[in-house]
């Protein structure tokens, strides 16, 4: 029996898990290969809405999709609490009870996580959208605020990459649509211009989401990073402070060493270096994919960005590799290149890098949507987003999203993940 496991369920786990399991499943069913997925999460997150969820347009049910219906009985819902790699075993956590894992071949796909450890003050006065459980925290507290009349009159977003400026521009819609006493929404960004990823080669599109935050009223703090967050302000690291009822952030990532792991070679940020194959540089059978892998981009020969899109292919690749290892196949380097950006912004606008080619407003909105809900973990979801904004772009009756924006008192239907469907 040949065991393969794959930690975490986000992008790149599932990805290496559906090419897995398309790739070796007669050896699967005739129980030559097992196949196990293992995460903490019951379910997969999709964070390409989160300036939808923010803005309660979407549901954050609509970001979730269950792992287990996807998964089926290779999937074990669990922490993962240390590994023996020369022993080839992880210790799980799983329903209250310790339990080992053998591999034989290894996928390591276990993410980012916020950067507690870089902004002193985040664990206890901050507000994260990272992971699903604090974006629905921070969800509650902004509907049980909407529904309290409780006074928030600022608001601060720490980061001004893409995620910033799309959870920037969706608080300060949500909040200029309240017809409340108005709210300063701030964003602080510690690069020198907001969307760095975009610049210099598509200074056209970041510029205009630039304006288009400045015409929400966003009050934009750049190159200047936050040193500490307080209960009722941000500390800047220019020495001045800024007043906060709620600070939120959308900031860069860290990586958390899993016990075992430590002799594993990673660069200063902290990911686990891939060679091109994948393969954790040095080690045979221990791959990785995803935001934890520094993997070579191919063009350029840097890390390929952390993003979702990078983290699918990732897995993709992975799951081809492992499949070839096991037929005795030579392995192949990770080729692919990239698609391009996006950020949704207010009113249905956007932008969109796709291919080199810059799109905004509107048009760069529906590209974006489309492009997104493609890459959904499930048909099912994609549909129900897509049904759900497109409702609401055209005004139509499209039914109550569970869990968005209600109006104080009235009746609020469950918020229930409705996504199964299969995986692609
Ligand atoms: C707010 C926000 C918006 C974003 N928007 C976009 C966007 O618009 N477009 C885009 O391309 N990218 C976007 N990203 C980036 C994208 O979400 C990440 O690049 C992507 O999640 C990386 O996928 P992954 O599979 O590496 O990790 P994740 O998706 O983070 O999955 C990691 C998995 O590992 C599991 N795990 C970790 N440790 C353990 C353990 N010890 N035991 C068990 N399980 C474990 C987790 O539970 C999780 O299931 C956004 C990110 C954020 C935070």
């Amino acid at each position: 029996m040949r065991r393969i496991v794959i930690l975490g369920g986000g992008y790149a786990g599932l990805h290496a898990f559906s090419v897995l399991r398309s790739r070796l499943g007669s050896l699967v069913a005739r129980g030559e290969v097992e196949l196990t997925l293992v995460s903490r999460d019951g379910h997969h997150t999709y964070h390409g809405w989160t300036g939808e969820v923010l803005a309660g347009d979407l549901a954050v049910g609509s970001t979730l999709t269950p792992i287990g219906p996807i998964v089926g009985d290779s999937f074990v819902e669990g922490e993962v609490v240390s590994a023996d790699l020369p022993g080839r075993t992880l210790t799980v956590q799983s329903a209250g009870a310790m339990r080992e894992l053998k591999f034989e071949h290894l996928v390591i796909a276990a993410g980012s996580v916020d950067p507690f450890d870089r902004i002193p003050g985040l664990a206890e006065n901050g507000w994260c959208v990272k992971n699903s459980r604090d974006m629905q925290k921070l969800v509650g507290e902004l509907e049980s605020r909407d529904a309290s009349a409780q006074e928030t009159r600022n608001v601060v977003v720490v980061g001004g990459g893409l995620a910033g400026v799309e959870t920037a521009s969706a608080l300060a819609a949500r909040y200029g649509r309240a017809g409340s006493a108005k709210v300063n929404v701030h964003l602080v960004s510690s690069s020198e211009k907001l969307l760095p990823s975009l610049r210099p080669d598509f200074d056209h599109i970041a510029e205009t989401a630039e304006r288009q935050l400045v015409s929400q009223g966003v009050q934009i703090h750049q190159g200047v990073r936050v040193s500490r967050i307080d209960r009722d302000h941000v500390e800047l690291a220019n020495g001045r402070t800024v007043a906060s009822d709620l600070s939120v952030v959308a900031a860069g990532v860290s990586f958390s060493v899993l016990p075992g792991t430590e002799s594993l070679p990673r660069n200063a940020a902290g990911q686990i270096i891939a060679s091109d194959d994948l393969r954790v540089r040095g080690s045979h059978n221990i791959w990785v994919a995803g935001d934890i892998a520094a993997v070579p981009h191919p063009g350029t020969g840097e890390p390929c960005p952390a993003n979702a899109l990078f983290a699918m292919k990732q897995g993709d690749c992975v799951g081809r590799n492992i499949s070839r290892a096991i037929k005795g196949q030579s392995v192949k380097g990770f080729n692919f290149r990239g698609l391009g950006q996006a950020a949704g912004l207010a009113g249905r606008r956007g932008i969109t890098e796709l291919w080199g080619m810059q799109f905004t407003g509107r048009l760069a909105w529906v590209i974006r949507v489309l492009f997104f809900a493609w890459f959904m973990p499930s048909r099912r979801g994609a549909l129900s987003v897509l049904s759900h904004l497109s409702g609401n772009l055209w005004g139509a009756a499209a039914g109550p999203v569970a869990g968005t924006r209600a109006a104080p008192g009235a009746e609020r239907p469950a918020a229930v993940p409705n996504l199964s469907g299969p995986f692609r």
